[in-house]
């Protein structure tokens, strides 16, 4: 039997690649590879799809986050609040933009940003970063509500395309970013990311800062670095954009799939949603209450690539020793990162692949 990715990446290609095929012609012969008319029309349609005035194409989602913070003009040094479980690139973005990662919990529900503990923060902190994890948003009504003025900037690198009371991922924080990494919901073909805002005078701070703080060539108005998109990839992203509701649509059928055919199993939590979220299901991630790398392993000998995001949380890795967070520091995160197991979701999966998925995952969960 063949194996089940835990992304297929090959299958959306195929459904774009006679467009990709002719919009890369078109480019190689123009002879301009970065910015240029496919990347004004793409950050246009991806801003009208996130609800916001302006989007801004990076080189990758890192760069993306680290240009919205710095557009911010915040108090160097400056504590931003992001969650403990998270991918390590939004604490770095933090750091780069010479300002202070300041750690919270995650809601043991859903492992999102616990809004207590962000409340508990605000006074000593200059913005507030929480991330759409998995697929769906953060509790950004509850957060603006207790932000008490400070900024709110989503890390929507998870999220394109999801709602939170029929709200965009992206419309609401006064400035956000996103990934195009090839493996997100909206994925190019190599690195990539966006900053989105309804504030032109932010949109204007982030493309400055992202061309060498150089509105025309020469003038360096500002200390800025290069992070701007190449014309290949906003090709591979206008062609995705278009059959984005249709595969995240596909996402949510297969989510619920998942749901049915594992609701009965003993032993597992399954994910659940936030209520008042429109889920994007970037990833599905049970919960393995006994020997999670046991059952990660039977299922890989078995040909399903599951996976774990994130084994070791941000602040007890080493590049992060110095925030000084010891072992226990965040123990929902902590007991999250020993028991969550990502299994195969992607928009072309089909039925056969996950019932497969799930007698694997039930015959690793008996044999253990
Ligand atoms: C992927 C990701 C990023 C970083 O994106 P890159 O494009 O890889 O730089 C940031 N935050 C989160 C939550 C991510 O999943």
């Amino acid at each position: 039997m063949t194996n089940i990715p835990l992304v297929d990446l090959h299958a959306s290609h195929a459904e774009i690649a006679d467009e990709v095929r002719a919009g890369f012609d078109a480019v190689l012969a123009s002879g301009a590879y970065i910015k240029g008319p496919d990347v004004a029309a793409f950050e246009r349609e991806y801003a009208e799809f996130s609800g916001v005035g302006h989007a801004v194409g990076t080189a990758n989602g890192t760069d993306a986050l680290e240009l919205a913070l710095r557009a911010l003009e915040l108090k160097p040094g400056g504590g931003v609040v992001l969650p403990a479980n998270t991918f390590v690139a939004t604490a770095e973005a933090v750091v780069r933009a010479g300002l202070t990662p300041v750690l919270v919990d995650v809601d043991d529900e859903h492992l999102l940003i616990d809004v207590e503990q962000t409340s508990a923060r605000v006074r000593d902190a200059v913005a507030l970063l929480p991330v759409h994890l998995n697929g769906q948003l953060a509790p950004v009504d509850a957060l603006l509500e207790i932000a008490d003025g400070l900024p709110v900037v989503e890390d929507g690198a998870q999220s394109q395309g999801a709602r939170r009371h029929g709200r965009p991922s992206g419309s609401w924080g006064r400035i956000s970013a996103t990934s195009f990494y090839p493996g997100k919901n909206l994925g190019a073909y190599g690195d990539a990311g966006a900053v989105v805002t309804d504030d032109a005078e932010l949109a204007d701070a982030v493309r400055l800062i992202g061309d060498h703080g150089s509105a025309r060539k020469y003038v360096h108005e500002t200390f800025g670095f290069n992070s701007r998109m190449d014309t290949l990839q906003a090709v591979v992203l206008r062609a995705k954009l278009r059959r984005l509701p249709g595969w995240n649509e596909a996402r949510r059928a297969a989510a619920e799939r998942y749901d049915k055919l594992l609701g009965g199993l003993d032993g597992i939590t399954l994910p659940r949603t936030l209520p008042g979220n429109e889920h994007v299901w970037h990833l599905y991630a049970v919960r393995v209450e006994h020997d999670r790398d046991g059952v990660l392993a039977a299922l890989q000998r078995a040909g399903i690539g599951a996976g774990v995001h994130y084994p070791v949380p941000v602040h007890l890795q080493p590049a992060f020793r110095h925030l000084g967070h010891a072992e226990g520091a965040f123990p929902v995160t902590e007991r999250a990162a020993g028991q969550l197991l990502t299994l195969p979701l992607f928009p072309q999966l089909t039925e056969d692949q996950q019932t497969r998925v799930a007698e694997a995952l039930a015959a690793a969960l008996r044999h253990r």
